[in-house]
């Protein structure tokens, strides 16, 4: 039996993950799972699931874990330090699925205790991609890309050397304002950012695709990843959703990864990597869909891309800084206090603050440090937000 843990059991992809744990039950001796506020979902899944442990990241939620478990025989824990140990128990496989920098820790726990890392927290990447690596490494642990994007491209490497990888090219959707006039877009309100053309998400990453600011990420995540260069990665809109990126190569091909967009075929290659097994995702009659189109995002609707390039080149921590503001931003526009098209000037804004601080982005690339800097951001972000809302600081912290 293989020990897996699930770190963000209770979102869209910890879901999903299950689903596809729970057709082979008698593979799966399910060590732990963790969640934060949807309780309910949790104890459940645990409990089905027969887990050893459940853990909630919100100490206040404890009792209410505890009682939902009462008699199951699957243990509760709550808090920052239960997640950490959570994700330390043995286990063969885990899954990191926590949404934004609180999924760095967990994930480089479990890296640290040598199991295999399936890694939809894009976001650990993005702030201390060069630690994970190298804890992956130390470790001898195996990384395995989640993400769709990034999945397609590692699949489409298998059997290839990095250095015959000319280009890389990730394909987005274009999210739900694509087809907005622009001058439209600063009054979009957070109801209409939630709705994805194509793929059902977590609330936080389809307000990303609305933005950008997910593909955004997504650039951050190829370089650290797969160790190329920024200027060998791409993006092209392409409004279908079915082909997930292309790898370029020096002869000039162009490998494409074609799929539904259905997040079970990346969780279930990570799953079964390096094997290859049936999975229930829906097969695609190419004559029906008829075309496949493209085009270039238009850097005016989507400035989060020039952002993400301004952080690949300023390397040391701006990705962290990045992402802080880029998670308060999201924070703010989500309880109203900021416009959709605030988003990426708040980002701007700290970055260009950061740039001011002694030593701040080009401190090592420790974990304290990465935190220091995430911790930092958040609090220029937060000034940022106030100084557009016309509000103090502290309301905009809610
Ligand atoms: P969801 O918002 O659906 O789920 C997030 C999970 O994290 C939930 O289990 C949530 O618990 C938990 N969580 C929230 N805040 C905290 C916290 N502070 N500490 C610990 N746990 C917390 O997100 P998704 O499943 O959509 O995304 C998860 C990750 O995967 C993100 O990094 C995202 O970018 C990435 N990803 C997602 C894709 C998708 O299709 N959804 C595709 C590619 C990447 P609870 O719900 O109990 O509050
Ligand atoms: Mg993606």
């Amino acid at each position: 039996m293989r020990r897996v843990s699930i770190l963000g059991v209770t979102g869209s992809i910890g879901q999903n993950t299950i689903d596809l744990i729970s057709r082979a039950p008698d593979e799966y001796d399910v060590v732990a799972l963790t969640g934060a506020g949807n309780i309910d979902q949790l104890a459940a899944d645990a409990v089905r699931l027969r887990a050893d442990v459940a853990v909630t990241a919100h100490d206040d939620r404890y009792e209410d874990l505890q009682a939902a478990l009462k008699g199951t025989g699957v243990a509760a824990a709550a808090g920052t330090e239960a997640l950490i140990e959570a994700a330390a128990r043995p286990a063969d496989w885990v899954m990191s699925a926590i949404v934004g920098a609180a999924g760095l820790t967990p994930g480089l726990t479990a890296l640290e205790q040598g199991a295999t890392l399936a890694l939809a927290n894009k976001e650990s990447l993005v702030c201390a991609g060069a630690l994970v690596m190298e804890t992956a490494r130390v470790n001898d642990a195996q990384l395995l890309p989640v993400d769709s994007e990034h999945s397609a491209v590692f699949q489409a490497l298998v059997g290839e050397e990095i250095a015959a990888v000319e280009r890389v090219i990730i394909t987005a959707s274009g999210g739900a304002f694509r087809d907005w006039p622009l001058d439209r877009l600063c009054h979009a309100t957070p109801a209409e950012a939630t709705t994805h053309p194509n793929w059902t998400m977590g609330q936080r990453i389809t307000v990303d695709s609305a933005s950008m600011f997910n593909k955004a990420l997504e650039l951050i995540e190829t370089k650290e990843f797969f160790g190329v260069s920024p200027d060998q990665i791409e993006t092209v809109i392409h409004p279908e959703s079915l082909i997930h990126a292309l790898v370029g190569f020096r002869d000039g091909a162009l490998m494409a990864h074609v799929g539904p967009p259905d997040m079970r075929h990346a969780i279930g290659y990570a799953l079964h990597w390096p094997e290859r097994r049936e999975l229930p995702v829906a097969r695609l009659d190419l004559a029906q869909i008829g075309a496949l189109t493209f085009r270039a995002p238009e850097p005016e609707r989507y400035p989060a891309l020039a952002l993400a390039r301004q952080v690949m080149a300023r390397g040391g921590l701006a990705g962290a800084v990045f992402n802080g503001a880029k998670e308060r931003s999201l924070d703010a526009f989500l309880a109203g206090h900021i416009r959709f098209t605030d988003m990426a000037s708040v980002v701007a804004d700290v970055l260009d603050w950061a740039e001011g601080q002694a030593g701040l982005l080009d401190a090592a690339m420790t974990l304290e440090n990465v935190r220091f800097a995430d911790a930092e951001a958040r609090r220029a972000a937060d000034m940022a937000i106030a100084k557009r809302a016309g509000a103090t600081v502290e309301s905009v912290r809610g």
